[in-house]
């Protein structure tokens, strides 16, 4: 029997991108359309499925906002939020969510795959930062599959590169739950008390039959613990 495998979503699963992420896409908005987004308003777009790509929702919610911009400038104005000069990113505010050992002690029960919606090179960045001694393999970013959350296509590479393993995927959003179900791998939903829209997560990771959900990576243990 080849060890099981817990696939790892990025973003709001390993890393907390409350302060990175979440708060480019408000800063984004806010620069084209001079109204400030409430975190709940962009996690009731997360909730409603469809939107993993923060390009894309940013983009669709300066739109809706009656602002016709270009997708390239809204996404270049992005992402120099989020790298900014290399030194005054929101990529920097970015929080490792494992406590010490955490990871390391769960790495002795599965071997460690991760499958984001990030490009590969910024999910690589990020896991030299914070985690450089575990290995997570394979990576699949953004560019590494032609369809995107919520379908599979990601996750089942990974999985037909394991047969015969028993594979989990760990996310955070109603896709990643549904992209887990279409794979046919179970789910572990992440809903933190702390999100906007915790009870409807949490509602919305049942629906999907979710096998467990916990509020951070940190309890993952307990749901394998015999
Ligand atoms: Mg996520």
């Amino acid at each position: 029997m080849s060890q099981p495998i817990l696939i790892f979503d990025m973003d709001g699963v390993l890393v907390d991108v409350t302060e990175s992420y979440r708060e480019t896409i408000a800063r984004t908005v806010e620069h084209f359309t001079g109204r400030r987004l409430a975190p709940a308003e962009i996690q009731q777009f997360k909730n409603q499925g469809g939107w993993n790509d923060d390009w894309k929702l940013s983009h669709h919610i300066v739109a809706e906002a009656g602002v016709d911009t270009p997708f390239e400038q809204v996404k270049v104005h992005f992402q120099s939020i989020f790298h900014g000069n290399g030194t005054d990113g929101l990529m920097l505010r970015e929080q490792w969510v494992a406590r010490p050992g955490t990871l390391e002690k769960l790495n002795r029960q599965f071997r460690f795959a991760l499958f984001t919606g990030r490009p590969k090179w910024e999910a690589e960045l990020t896991l030299q930062r914070f985690a450089p001694e575990l290995e997570f393999s394979p990576i699949v970013g953004m560019d590494e599959v032609r369809r995107h959350k919520p379908d599979p296509e990601g996750l089942l590479q990974i999985l037909d590169a394991n047969p015969g393993a028993k594979a989990y995927y760990v996310g955070d959003t109603v896709d990643d739950a549904r992209c887990a179900r279409a794979a046919g791998a179970p789910f572990i939903g992440i809903a933190p008390p702390s999100n906007p829209l915790y009870i409807d997560l949490v509602f919305l990771f049942q629906e999907q039959g979710a096998y467990a959900i916990v509020d951070d990576i940190n309890y993952l243990e307990e749901v394998f613990a015999e």
